[in-house]
């Protein structure tokens, strides 16, 4: 029998892995640079914790979610999101209880039963922003830019900024009624997916994919914005406003309602034309009554998940299958007695720290029982910047040859001590035009 990983789910080979840990490494980077400290839960949590929070109403909780049954009638849930897990750990530690803030990042993997398709797995990753304590318009500008600013840092232009308020909770609920009532003559031509949204979540039929359904909101549909109370309205112009100082340029889209029903007051989404129909690449908002619903103080709060597939993806890094290793400094022995040495050269030299590069300097060690032009052939494929070299001769002498493979130079140094070989590697990796190995190879 064939074993394959799971439909929607997939192994992550050398360079996407490699790009993925880039991604989070630029994100936790950026967010730690905003005061942002990080957070893991579990990547299992009680499913009542994503019933209450995301509702069950929701596409997530009500037909996406990977759950487990345990003994007792307990049921626990691979996690969707995080958003409500760090809620949980927020209240569970009593996090905010000296402070009027508090900033929180993770990055991790989620899981959602969907049709997998381009840009939708079931299981992916995500990094996340959440901010406690804050309810002043300035952080959601703040937080809107800093989805926009990690995206741009992941090398991403072409992205676009949508942005809305979908109210607080009674301004919703007013307008959710106004809304049934405007589509209701319309219910027979809607599909059947968006005829129970319209009765169970009818603010999800605004972000329908169906483009009948699509029509008739834009034809028919009120816009929420026009349900806000003065304080919603006011609160959501300076966040405008706030983000205009931020240099952020943004579209209004009243039809952004994010379908949880966490989210209150500013919603708002990062998307890329590049990405076809999954074309989110982050998405956030306000969820200032969601620390209540599950059990702890009133609380506003604020955040984004942004996801990295979808990155990596707009990256070109996704799908690549490059393998190879280069190294900077290759090890080519003559001998047997020259390949113990070198071997036991080899912890102390992988020590170096890069001259450019925030890491230590790659080596391999070579095989003395192929040939000198094999061994530099291979270093050669390895793209390495450096061999050094050791015979009897050498050895004989207390020396040791190093090579420089762009320009070919070679030169004998004193050895042993090891400080100055050391040196002399770091100096020719400084020196050396990684254009020039590439073309002698
Ligand atoms: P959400 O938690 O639904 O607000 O999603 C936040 C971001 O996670 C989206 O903008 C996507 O980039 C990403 N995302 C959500 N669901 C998936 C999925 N099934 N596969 C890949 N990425 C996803």
């Amino acid at each position: 029998m064939d074993f394959h990983a799971l439909s929607g789910m997939r192994d992550y080979i050398g360079a996407p892995s490699e790009d993925l840990r880039t991604v989070i490494n630029i994100a936790s980077d950026l967010f730690q640079s905003a005061g942002f400290r990080e957070i893991e839960t579990p990547i299992m949590e009680d499913a009542r914790l994503f019933d209450r929070s995301l509702g069950s109403a929701s596409d997530i909780v009500s037909k996406e979610m990977y759950t487990v049954e345990q003994s007792g009638d307990r049921i626990i849930a691979l996690r969707p999101e995080n958003t409500a897990g760090v809620v949980r750990a927020v209240n569970q530690h009593s996090l905010m209880a000296n402070r009027n803030q508090l900033k929180l990042f993770y990055a991790g993997s989620m899981f959602r039963h969907e049709r997998p398709q381009s840009g939708r797995y079931r299981q992916f990753h995500q990094v996340g922003v959440e901010v406690f304590g804050r309810s002043d318009p300035v952080i959601d500008a703040e937080i809107v830019h800093l989805g926009a600013e990690f995206l741009e840092r992941c090398g991403l232009n072409d992205v676009v900024c949508l942005v809305n308020s979908i109210g607080n909770l009674e301004e919703r609920e007013q307008y959710k009624k106004e809304l049934v009532g405007a589509l209701d003559p319309y219910r027979e031509e809607l599909s059947d997916d968006d005829r129970r949204r319209l009765e169970e979540n009818p603010l999800r039929v605004l972000d329908s994919k169906d483009e009948t359904c699509q029509q008739i909101c834009e034809d028919h549909a009120p816009s929420i914005r026009d349900y806000l109370g003065n304080e919603t309205r006011q609160h959501f112009e300076s966040v405008l406003e706030y983000l205009d100082d931020l240099g952020v340029t943004y579209e209004l889209d009243d039809t952004l309602v994010r379908g949880l029903d966490y989210y209150s007051r500013t919603t708002f989404e990062l998307v890329s034309e590049d990405l076809g129909a999954q074309d989110a690449l982050c998405g956030g908002g306000r969820y200032d009554g969601l620390s209540e619903v599950l059990g702890g103080d009133p609380c506003p709060a604020i955040g984004f998940a942004a996801g990295l597939e979808r990155i990596m993806m707009l990256r070109d890094r996704f799908e690549s299958e490059d393998l190879d290793t280069s190294v900077d400094c290759y090890l080519v022995p003559f001998d047997e007695e020259s390949h113990r040495e070198l071997l036991s050269l080899l912890p102390e030299l992988r020590t170096i720290q890069h001259p450019q590069q925030q890491r230590s300097v790659s080596v391999e060690l070579g095989d003395p029982g192929d040939s000198l032009r094999s061994q530099l052939r291979r270093a050669n494929r390895y793209r390495s910047a450096v061999t050094l070299l050791l015979g009897s001769d050498e050895r004989e002498n207390n020396e040791i040859s190093l090579k420089r493979m762009d320009t070919g130079d070679q030169r004998t140094l004193d050895y042993p001590p090891a400080e100055k070989l050391f040196d002399q590697i770091k100096g020719t990796l400084l020196d050396v035009d990684p254009e020039e190995i590439a073309s002698a190879n």
